[in-house]
């Protein structure tokens, strides 16, 4: 089985005052088929871990390393960490006007595969997915989340998600704004993806309500750039019940 290892990863961002670091040396590794909840207060650097994984050029790596099967991420190009197996759904996920949900989807699966997919079983595919997610068909010749609503863009990328088949996903709070059916709704989509794929997941949630539908492995506490603590499911719970002001304390 396939394993993403992140090692002391430092990272800065660029801001308009120059370079701020915002991980300070994390450590995780994530194996095919299982689901690690990564959770933290807002400004712990979620986000920041995510956009490194999918190499947004903003963000800076200073140290550490990311391996896929002993593979370097960080030498690779934004599209050869997609061929190579890694996907990212969005915290805020973008529109990308005169292109068609149809377009970007065959074209994320060809350049993925190496070669367009055939096209008969494709349609049928992309239609049962849709289903799935309870989309409407027009959504297929709609622009790529221009004027969708907050909730339809997650729907968005986790229909990506099915579609691409990727080893390796990071979900940046795919669960924040959804309303309790179309949290079950996403949270469906990604346990098929599981189940289907093996999936390795990466879940970002400032919430333990996700972690109700979509059952982690492992709980990682992100504060201030930094895994303050890890453990099992149980660790979501005593969040549930304790919020994040010990951690934040302790980070003080
Ligand atoms: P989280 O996802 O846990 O809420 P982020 O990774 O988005 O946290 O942000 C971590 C810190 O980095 C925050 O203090 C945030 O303000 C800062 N940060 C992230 N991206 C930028 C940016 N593009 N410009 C300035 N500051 C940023
Ligand atoms: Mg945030
Ligand atoms: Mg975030």
């Amino acid at each position: 089985t396939s394993v993403l290892e992140i090692k002391d990863l430092h990272v800065s961002v660029e801001t308009e005052q120059g370079s701020k670091p915002i991980l300070k040396g994390v450590d995780l590794t994530v194996r095919q088929g299982e689901t690690h909840a990564i959770m933290g207060p807002n400004g712990s650097g979620k986000s920041t871990l995510a956009y490194a994984i999918a190499g947004h050029p903003r963000y800076e790596v200073t140290g550490g390393s990311i391996l896929l099967d002993g593979e370097e991420v960080l030498e690779m190009e934004v599209d050869e960490r997609a061929q190579a197996g890694l996907f990212l759904a969005m915290q805020y996920p973008v529109e990308i006007p005169g292109v068609t949900n149809a377009n970007f989807l065959r074209t994320a699966k060809t350049a993925i595969d190496g070669e367009a997919p055939a096209i008969r079983t494709w349609m049928k595919e992309v239609k049962g997915a849709m289903e799935n997610l309870r989309m409407d068909a027009s959504f297929a010749e709609r622009n790529v989340n221009e004027g969708f609503s907050g909730g339809e863009k997650k729907r968005n990328e986790i229909l990506q998600l099915e579609l691409l088949k990727p080893k390796f996903a990071v979900l940046d709070e795919t669960d924040s704004g959804l309303d309790v059916d179309a949290l079950k709704i996403v949270s469906e989509g990604v346990n098929r993806a599981r189940e289907t794929t093996g999936l390795g997941l990466l879940l970002i949630t400032h919430y333990t309500r996700i972690l109700r539908y979509i059952k982690p492995d492992f709980v990682h506490v992100f504060v201030n750039g930094r895994v303050a603590e890890q453990g099992g499911p149980e660790l979501a719970d005593r969040l549930e019940e304790e919020g994040y002001d010990r951690f934040l304390s302790d980070a003080a």
